[in-house]
């Protein structure tokens, strides 16, 4: 059993097959899946997937990508969609300034106050970084929330230490089966009781599908390479990582 800890199926190419999507994924053995949201209106499409789809819950949030077009209240509206029963976290929000389609002023603002309302609703955040290590760290640190996740890692092993010190998880996508060795050295230290699993579908599609639209069905392929990394077997990276979400989203078990 697995589970898929971030998954776009508000996405066209997902959303418009979504039956056929979700049967792939419950034959691979994908138990659940956290469908996160990237403004308000896809958060809302979110939500009705999870009201079809029982193995299917949600995030609620703004991606920094699309802070600067936040509406003023924002919040509240984030505030509200989180009464859902099965919306279980605040995201996915964070810091891109590799993109930079927000200003960054804007982006750190959006993000802060998200974190923030996570902090005050006591529920997880799915925290989206690229190259924005420094900055991250800083608001964290300056809100002291300590249940979050930074998703799609991709930074090295001294930030991986630093974000495991705040409390955080870290979860990998199917890049890390592209053949990086940096990120390697980043699996190797963190502790599996640290790790969850996400295909971040449509998009970073793992070996050997590498390049195709991506979806949940595709998340073993991730976890066989951790297994293969730190030497563990895959059902092992699965029962720990399932477990590790399950708690972490405070997940029916
Ligand atoms: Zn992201
Ligand atoms: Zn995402």
């Amino acid at each position: 059993m697995f589970i898929d800890t971030h998954a776009h199926l508000h996405f066209h190419n997902l959303y418009s097959q979504l039956d056929d999507v979700i049967q792939r994924a419950a034959e691979n053995g994908i138990d659940k899946i956290i469908c996160v949201g990237i403004d308000i209106e896809s958060t809302k499409r979110c939500i009705a997937i999870v009201e079809k789809y029982p193995i299917v819950f949600a995030a609620a949030g703004i991606h920094p990508h699309n802070s600067k077009d936040a509406p003023e209240d924002f919040l509240d509206e984030i505030g509200k969609l989180v009464n859902h029963p099965k919306v279980v976290a605040i995201g996915e929000t964070g810091l891109d300034f590799y993109r930079d389609l927000s200003p960054r002023p804007i982006q750190i603002d959006v993000f802060t106050r998200q974190l923030q309302l996570a902090k005050k609703l006591d529920l997880p955040v799915i925290v989206h970084n690229r190259n924005a290590d420094r900055e991250i760290l800083n608001v964290v640190e300056s809100v002291g929330h300590e249940k979050g996740v930074v998703h799609c890692f991709s930074s090295d092993v001294e930030m991986a230490k630093k974000v495991l010190e705040l409390g955080f998880k870290i979860s990998f996508t199917g890049s890390i089966t592209f053949g990086n060795k940096a990120v390697m050295s980043v699996i190797k230290i963190v502790p599996l009781e640290d790790i969850m699993l996400e295909t971040d579908c449509p998009f970073l599609a793992p070996v050997p599908k590498r390049g195709k639209l991506n979806e949940p069905a595709n998340l073993p392929h991730i976890a066989a390479r951790i297994a293969e990394i730190k030497s563990e077997s895959v059902e092992k990276v699965a029962a720990i990582t399932t477990e590790n979400a399950t708690n972490f989203f405070n997940l029916p078990g």
